[in-house]
């Protein structure tokens, strides 16, 4: 790391202590940064890099409900507004216990470069909260997110902050958020929240994006080197809404997902996933993934070791933060893969990340390759924005469309840089130089 650079990683350290999931997501986009600032001395001089790794606001506040047996219980709310230059803060909610400002802020600070890869004029923010949804009735949940929504609804709008779902926030969690929103401001916003339903301001394709998004990112890599998907074996962790669609949009493109795992395990199935019964089992009964091995003849569910001991061409990590270690990329390059595309937020530890690219593989970082979807729900704002809804067919063109000017800006950013191939640098110099410019345009606020 350059000295400017490194001073800049050495306060973040400082001023955030403890939060590891924060630092290592700052020294990835610093790290990376060398080569620009090298290029362009005037970001560093106008302080551009301790600007950027400083949230504009950090919002942490209580959320007590009560549960159906009466006992009151008292979770933690975030919501970090990390830098508005292009647009209203953007970026999911994430109901996880794991959940900590750390890991809230290391999401809104990738969120700002990834919604900048977009191109759609949105900012980056996340947030969430140390709740766990396993095992908790509707009603439940429904009190948890009213009063989440008790204390966000006065910090976000549809020109301010505009959350959407991650980890534990579906489709139900957004409902009853933006039910409880209604409510408050007796003001039917529909753009104040995306992932909503389809019967109220939802957009077509946003339940698939994400996973869909990281496919075509996987796709455009291969298409570099002549190659495509057809054929392959690949490799996916997780069992949620990134995965499911991951699975679906590499079955239409001709390969064979043989994984899916999700906090019990991870299930191989050689024939190739029934993907009607995964999603039988995960989005309709909420299950885990044994109940899937139970009616499956020939698949296995495994409870040690890692999905990423299974030999594959292809790996998609889509379950969360760290899951593909230095050990897990090693045993995945020995297995013949070439193509990792992240469909999680930084799944693979640095070290992963290094064994990748010293082998020389395709390697799509999560902030481009799974920016499908925050780009559907700027898709969804759209449409929301004008009162109208767009079919399937129009939406999923718009997202493939995003999804390949994304990686283009990716390799052309590589390119511009010195480092052909090198999608990490590639991500974060297109996405900072858009964001430091307009940083630059605003003046110092
Ligand atoms: P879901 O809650 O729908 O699914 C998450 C899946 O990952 C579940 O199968 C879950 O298993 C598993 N998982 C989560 N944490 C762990 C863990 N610590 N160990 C093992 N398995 C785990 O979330 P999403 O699919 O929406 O999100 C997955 C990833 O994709 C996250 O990193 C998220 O930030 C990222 N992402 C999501 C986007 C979206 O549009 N939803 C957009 C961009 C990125 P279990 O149920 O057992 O916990």
């Amino acid at each position: 790391m350059q000295d400017v650079v490194e001073k800049v990683y050495e306060q973040v350290v400082a001023r955030n202590r403890g939060e590891v999931e924060f630092h290592q997501a700052v020294h990835e986009v610093l790290e990376s940064l060398g080569p620009v600032i090298a290029k362009h001395p005037h970001y560093a001089e106008g302080a551009l890099l301790e600007r950027i790794v400083e949230p504009e606001r950090q919002i942490m506040f209580r959320v007590p409900w009560v549960d159906d047996a009466g006992q009151v219980h008292v979770n933690r709310g975030f919501r970090i507004e990390f830098n508005s230059a292009l647009g209203p803060y953007k970026g999911g909610l994430r109901f996880h216990p794991s959940v900590n400002a750390g890991i809230i802020k290391f999401l809104g600070f990738e969120q700002i470069f990834k919604n900048a890869l977009t191109a759609q004029g949105i900012g980056g923010g996340k947030g969430g909260s140390d709740f766990d949804p396993h095992g908790r009735s509707d009603a439940e949940v429904m009190r948890f997110c009213q009063s989440f929504m008790t204390e966000l609804a006065r910090h976000i709008g549809p020109s301010t902050d505009v959350p959407a779902g991650d980890i534990g926030v579906g489709g139900r969690e957004i409902g009853y958020m933006f039910g409880q929103y209604k409510r408050l401001r007796n003001s039917y916003d529909a753009g104040v929240l995306t992932g909503k339903g389809l019967a109220w301001g939802g957009s077509l394709v946003r339940t698939e994006a994400t996973g869909y998004g990281t496919v075509l990112f996987a796709q455009s890599m291969l298409a570099t080197k002549g190659e495509s998907l057809e054929g392959k074996k690949v490799l996916v962790s997780g069992a949620g809404n990134v995965a499911i669609y991951a699975i679906e949009k590499a079955q239409q493109l001709g390969a064979t997902p043989i994984t899916f795992s999700d906090s019990s395990g991870y299930v191989v199935d050689e024939a190739g996933v029934d993907l009607e019964l995964l999603k039988q089992v995960k989005e309709v009964e909420r299950g885990r993934v044994a109940d899937y091995v139970e009616r499956r003849p020939g698949a296995r569910l495994v409870t040690g070791g890692s999905v990423w001991d299974v030999p594959g061409d292809v790996a998609l990590p889509c379950a969360t933060q760290n899951e593909l270690d230095g050990d897990a990329a090693n045993t995945l390059l020995r297995g013949g893969c070439g193509v990792v595309s992240e469909g999680a937020n930084m799944p693979s530890t640095p070290e992963a990340v290094e064994a990748f690219q010293k082998a020389g593989i395709l390697f799509g970082p999560g902030k481009a390759a799974n920016a499908g979807g925050v780009a559907t729900s700027a898709l969804e704002m759209e449409q929301n924005a004008g009162r109208t809804r767009w079919d399937f067919a129009t939406a999923e063109a718009k997202l493939t469309g995003i999804m390949a000017d994304i990686h283009d800006s990716c390799v052309a950013a590589a390119e511009e840089y010195g480092r052909p191939g090198d999608y990490v640098l590639g991500a974060n110099a297109a996405g900072f130089t858009r964001v430091a410019d307009v940083m630059i345009a605003h003046g110092i606020v």
